[in-house]
């Protein structure tokens, strides 16, 4: 049994203003990633290996708040988030506030594998991404003229109708494998006219992104600041681990209770040791997509 479930993030997605074109667009943005993860998995390789490639498609991808098409900063800037992990030797990786590393999930799989360290940020991680031979690019190639748009609108309070809300769609995944390894990624370019340094829930380990073998996978989207005060990944595995509840219920509780009774909202996908996946939302929409060893094939926004 193998299976993997993904996200683009959740928010305010109102019908009314998703072009049937433009939502074609979102759903072949995540069929690619589903599929292209699913096929690391169908062809022997690691729930690392698949989140990592599934989130890389969705970091190339512009229609996503990850990588190219990145929500700016207040100055304009794209300041990047991702984290990974795996769930036999519970390691992990992350990076934040990093400027020009073209793929941040595969510097934080970089820093899993390659450092003695957990979270690097800004001009060290990129030094980092230097001495591995990653791809760095200039900022302005993260900019797309919707996500300067958007900045431009929440700045002077004009509403433009065609563009999904930016602050929520942050890309992640997570899967298990044939051995029976769990694995989870996030990746994100944070919110919409955030402040310089601001980081979210997609870097911090237990947060956005979290995995045990035999327990669950988990990654999150939404309000970063409510998923880190709730430490919102952790929560569910928790909940499952010591407290016995199904995956659906500790995702239930940690979205419609913890993350609520804080004041916030979001999405969360996740996976637990026996392939079961749940995709789960407290927004009026959440990008997402799960597929299966046994056939199931899904990909939904609403
Ligand atoms: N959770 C992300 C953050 O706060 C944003 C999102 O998921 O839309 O950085």
């Amino acid at each position: 049994m193998y299976s993997i479930a993904i996200h683009g993030g959740a928010g305010a997605v109102p019908r009314d203003t998703l072009s049937a074109q433009r939502e074609r667009q979102y759903r072949a943005g995540l069929a690619a990633a589903l599929d292209l993860g699913y096929a690391a998995l169908e062809k022997g390789g690691s729930s690392l290996d698949a989140v990592t490639t599934a989130v890389r498609t969705l970091e190339d991808d512009p229609l996503f708040n990850a990588g190219r098409g990145a929500a700016l900063s207040r100055e304009g800037a794209a300041e990047l988030d991702a984290a990974i992990m795996e769930g036999r030797e519970q390691r992990a990786g992350a990076v934040a506030a990093v400027r020009h590393v073209r793929n941040p999930i595969e510097l934080a799989r970089r820093v899993m594998e390659k450092s003695r360290h957990v979270l690097l940020v800004g001009a060290g991680a990129e030094e980092f991404a230097l001495e591995e031979g990653l791809a760095l690019v200039p900022n302005a190639y993260f900019r797309t003229e919707e996500r300067q748009a958007q900045l431009e609108s929440e700045r002077t309070g004009r509403v433009i109708s065609e563009l999904v809300p930016s602050s929520q769609g942050t890309v992640g995944a997570v899967a298990l494998d044939a051995a029976g390894d769990l694995a989870a990624a996030t990746s994100t370019g944070g919110m919409t006219s955030k402040r310089q340094g601001r980081v979210g829930d997609s870097p911090i380990i237990g947060a956005g992104t979290y995995a045990k073998n035999g327990v669950c996978a988990v990654s999150a989207t939404g309000q970063g600041e409510y998923f880190i005060r709730a430490v919102a990944a952790h929560h569910i595995c928790a909940a499952m681990e010591f407290r016995g509840l199904p995956l659906r219920q500790a995702v239930c509780e940690l979205l419609h209770q913890r993350i609520r009774e804080l004041g916030g909202s979001g999405g969360v996908i996740a996976i637990d040791r026996g392939g079961r996946m749940v995709t789960e939302f407290s927004t009026e929409g959440m990008f997402r997509g799960i597929r299966d060893s046994s056939g199931l094939r899904q990909i939904d926004i609403y």
